[in-house]
């Protein structure tokens, strides 16, 4: 039997109508659909009658077992001649494992495709009130992952060239890591009055948004009760959403204090 084909689509990043033209087609033409967590469900009422849907939710500490068993699926559905479709939240690059099971794919001699999708940190974002660049605040953004083993001493994220080296940070998987994160940032030059958004589901009815500084985020958040999934966005272009914030937020929602 001749091989089907796997689409490595980003579902985008909570609201369901931020998925890409291309990446809803791919909803639509799939045999199999083999979804994440946090992607919207809604979505999945766009799947074919008789589609195949496969929750592959990754539970905290089970993670490489059950790629494993992702890795098994995908392979094993394609050789069966199926449409594949790999839904992830937000962005599938973007700490979503979309090159680990294109890896896989490849040594099989599957055709994949990899459809991006509009990522969380960008998009949450945008929803607060907050672009990630702007002409005066902001030349440069980075991505980070938030989640690590810092009190093992695992920690390779590179502090100081973080605190110096970018405009506007946005930590994801962070949330839990929250007062760790921005103490090192203090430590490793960013003033301690910077200002920091807190988003927790952005894009969706229960987006949250707290507003401090390094300083006093973490404590902010901790009353606020905000938690996972929420991106943690660090530099001045959190100040422009006392002017543009658009998006209505869940009542609770508004910035619980002023940076
Ligand atoms: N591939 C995804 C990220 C997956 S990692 C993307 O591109 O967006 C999971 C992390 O993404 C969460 O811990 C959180 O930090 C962030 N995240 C995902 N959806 C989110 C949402 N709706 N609001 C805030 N943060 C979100």
């Amino acid at each position: 039997m001749t091989y089907g084909k796997v689409y490595i689509v980003g579902a985008g990043p909570g609201d369901e109508k931020l998925i890409t033209v291309y990446g809803l087609e791919c909803i639509q033409q799939a045999d199999v659909i083999i979804y994440d967590r946090l992607i919207n469900k809604n979505l999945l009422k766009y799947a074919k009658i008789g589609a195949e849907l496969i929750y592959c939710g990754k539970e905290p500490g089970k993670h490489a077992l059950i790629q494993e068993r992702i890795h098994e699926l995908l392979v094993e559905k394609a050789k069966q001649g199926k449409i594949v479709t790999r839904l992830k939240g937000g962005d599938p690059c973007v700490f979503g494992r979309a090159g680990e099971e294109a890896e896989v794919l490849a040594q099989h001699s599957i055709p994949f495709e990899i459809v991006p999708g509009v990522t969380a940190g960008i998009a949450a974002a945008a929803y607060a009130g907050i672009p990630v660049t702007h002409r005066e605040y902001a030349a440069s953004f980075t991505i980070v992952t938030g989640h690590g083993h810092q009190e093992k001493g695992d920690d390779r994220l590179h502090w100081e060239g973080l605190a110096k080296g970018s405009d506007t940070i946005a930590f994801y998987m962070g949330v839990g890591n929250l007062t760790y994160i921005c103490q090192k940032l203090i430590e490793h030059g960013k003033p301690s009055n910077t200002p920091v958004a807190v988003i927790e589901w952005g894009t969706t009815q229960r987006q949250r948004t707290a507003v401090g500084t390094l300083q006093t985020i973490a404590d902010i958040v901790k009353k606020a009760n905000l938690s996972h999934p929420a991106i943690i966005l660090v530099g001045e272009v959190v100040r422009l959403r006392e002017t543009i914030q658009w998006f209505a937020e869940m009542d609770g929602g508004e910035t619980v204090a002023t940076i």
